[in-house]
């Protein structure tokens, strides 16, 4: 998700400075003096006890690597759902078979009713649309009726309703390896927009996300995991297969999540003429023209109004449906590598014909199919046949699902680009590396603005003119110093809704995002990409742990880089390293660096000489590890040093530029 907030940069958080006692190698390179200061020091990541316990069972590592019993459980779902805009409801009937992968015998399971989040009187963190929530007409395990068991039942099977979270006790427990079927009757009201920011209704604009029962994680770490739906945190979902029929009015069409099964019986014979045009080249062709919107030309209009989608190994599956919408197909070219091959992607865009949504009818199929690309080639290959995006009930910004996204009716093309950029990229961060976002919204959101810079830069340029800041490195970092300047840095490993909420965008995507720039800088280019592919594709399918990221980039790097994960991740600590004072004395010269923020990094110094030769020095981290606050180097005196400057390149996120730099003053003469 991304939206475009307007941030209050109000009040103070005062970083909390922890001092841990550590031992670290002594100084060995013999040209470097010190003196002494107090400051806070990073200690070692320390893995959680649950995590710990994983590792024993084998079905995790310290390596980052899952383990080699590593275990994901499975759903597959079939439900029928039929919207009926003129009530406003969606009804829907729906079996789940559930799948225990897991070595534990489950006495009960966890189901997500997310509208719940909608209910009155529901828990939530923002203010959210009364819709009533979901309406449960039957709940089914292997064929028995459940109904409500009081609180103080703790022995009979039946249903438990906690907010946005139902739990069944299951009649019989479900066994390792076995499964069990669940089946559900429900019906409820769609949010009217702009509702929560990921889905919704308009007059003649349905978009259909978290609307029906889906299966609560259960992992090798957490065991269940319910933290309830509050509208600001986002979401933690296993793989699964759906095959799904959706029922709309005549003259509506349907985008979602996988594939159109049996298209001849909703589309008409001119549509799948165009979109099999649109297969047989990279431009974009019109399915649905602007002047042919909204007449239903499009469709087969006697029969069937049933649309028929499947998708295979997806977190979840998302809809939209309408009847004004103008429909441009293209494809994406992937090439697969290892395959040897290049896979074609179906790429669709959904939009309606508006001054508002001008940008679409430019470049919502071409931006698509360029963040396909884009990112399968930063990545690894996109692994579905099909993308679509969609514009309409969202107010600002843009959501990600399985094969879909969804975004607000942007008139700047730019901006539309970059929005489909970075929800487009979701479809690798959390889509495939199935992290919990409630939990840690860093490693879908941090991951993902980092991405989108490195998927448009290539394209756009940086630095450029127009289009979001958000979408570059240059303006993730102003934002991010900006609220780090007025002293409203934060911890990054926080839960999604326990965050100051105006500061969610700043920390887990803005600041995120120039860590990753920072280790970046510190590993090298080529270290840092293939630490971070690794680390992605070891995760595909599968529930990555913050310590797994941290774990793959220690290995792939070959170091200890804790003092960075304690610095950068754990604590909220800002970096400001000057340069003190510039020497000349005899044949050699001393360079005193003062480091003013909290974070340890290396200092790495361009030292320019009378006649234009640099020379690069670095200061390692280990200086400030040793609980110092200002740190020399020596180096030759002559040619004379006209200017020095930390961190020429700009790698890392320095609170001040301006105390970066020496340069000799004009009238000193040696
Ligand atoms: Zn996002």
């Amino acid at each position: 998700m991304r939206s475009t907030i307007i941030l209050l940069l109000a009040g103070i958080i005062v970083p909390t400075a922890v001092t841990v006692a550590q031992t670290r190698p002594a100084p060995t390179e013999s040209h470097a003096t010190f003196d002494g200061g107090d400051r806070p020091l990073p200690g070692p990541v320390y893995e959680e006890s649950a995590f710990s316990r994983a590792v024993a069972r084998g079905t995790r590592t310290r390596t980052g690597r899952p383990g080699p019993g590593n275990w994901v459980q499975h759903a597959r779902y079939q439900i029928d759902a039929s919207l009926d805009p003129s009530a406003a409801r969606l009804t829907g009937r729906e079996s789940v078979v559930y799948q225990n992968n897991s070595p534990d015998t489950l006495r009960r399971v966890a189901v997500y009713l997310r509208q719940n989040a909608f209910a009155a009187g529901s828990a939530r963190r923002d203010p959210l649309p009364v819709t009533g929530g979901v309406a449960l007409s039957r709940v089914e395990a292997d064929g028995t009726k459940l109904s409500a068991i009081p609180q103080t039942d703790s022995t009979s099977p039946g249903t438990r309703l906690e907010g946005t979270v139902l739990w069944i006790r299951l009649p019989i427990p479900l066994a390792p390896s076995d499964s069990v079927r669940l089946e559900f009757d429900w019906s409820f009201t769609p949010p009217p927009s702009p509702s929560d920011g990921r889905q919704g209704r308009e007059s003649d604009v349905y978009f259909l996300g978290y609307w029906y029962p889906q299966m609560a994680v259960y992992d090798d770490v957490s065991g269940w995991v319910t933290d309830p739906y509050l509208g600001v945190a986002e979401f933690y979902m296993d793989p699964a297969d759906y095959d799904v029929r959706l029922k709309v009015p005549k003259g509506w069409v349907v985008g979602a999540t996988g594939t159109l099964e049996d298209s001849s019986s909703v589309l008409s014979r001119r549509t799948l003429d165009r979109l099999a045009q649109a297969r047989r080249g990279r431009d974009v062709v019109h399915v649905i023209s602007p002047d042919e919107v909204g007449k239903g030309g499009a469709l087969v209009t006697r029969g069937k109004r049933l649309w028929h989608f499947t998708a295979a190994g997806v977190r979840d599956f998302a809809w939209g449906a309408g009847n004004h919408y103008a429909w441009d197909a293209a494809i994406a070219l992937v090439a697969d590598s290892a395959r040897g091959a290049t896979d074609t992607i179906m790429i669709s865009s959904f939009f309606r014909i508006s001054a508002a949504a001008a940008a679409w009818q430019v470049g919502g199929a071409r931006f698509t199919r360029d963040a396909i690309e884009r990112m399968s080639a930063w990545l690894w290959p996109y692994p579905w046949p099909q993308m679509t995006s969609m514009e309409g009930v969202l107010a600002s910004g843009g959501m990600e699902y399985p094969m879909m996204t969804l975004m607000q009716s942007w008139s700047d093309t730019l901006s539309l680009a970059g929005d489909l950029m970075h929800e487009t990229g979701h479809m690798w961060f959390p889509m495939q590396v199935g992290s919990n976002e409630t939990r840690h919204p860093w490693m879908d959101e941090g991951l993902t603005q980092f991405d989108v810079a490195q998927g448009m830069r290539p394209l756009y340029g940086e630095p450029r003119i127009g289009g979001r800041p958000t979408d570059s490195e240059q303006g993730q970092r102003d934002l991010y110093l900006t609220a780090a300047r007025a002293g409203r840095d934060a911890t990054l490993m926080q839960w999604g809704d326990l965050f100051p909420e105006d500061l969610y965008f700043i920390s887990f995507y803005d600041k995120t995002a120039q860590v990753l720039v920072a280790l970046r800088g510190l590993l090298g280019e080529e270290r840092f990409h293939r630490a971070l592919r690794e680390y992605g594709k070891s995760w595909i399918g599968r529930h990555p742990d913050p310590v797994d990221f941290f774990n793959t980039f220690d290995r792939v790097s070959g170091r200890d880089l804790s003092w960075f994960w304690v610095s950068w991740f754990y604590q909220a600590w800002p970096l400001d390293q000057a340069v003190a004072d510039v020497r000349q004395d005899g044949d050699s010269a001393t360079i005193t660096i003062e480091d003013r923020g909290l974070a340890p990094m290396p200092v790495r110094l361009a030292v320019t000489r009378a006649g234009g030769g640099v020379e690069r020095v670095e200061i390692p981290v280990e200086r400030w590890l040793e609980n110092r606050r200002s740190a020399s180097v020596r180096v030759r005196g002559s040619p004379d040093i006209v200017r020095v400057e930390i961190d020429p390149e700009a790698a890392f996120p320095d609170l001040d530029r301006s105390n970066q730099l020496w340069e000799r003053a004009a009238d000193s003469t040696h």
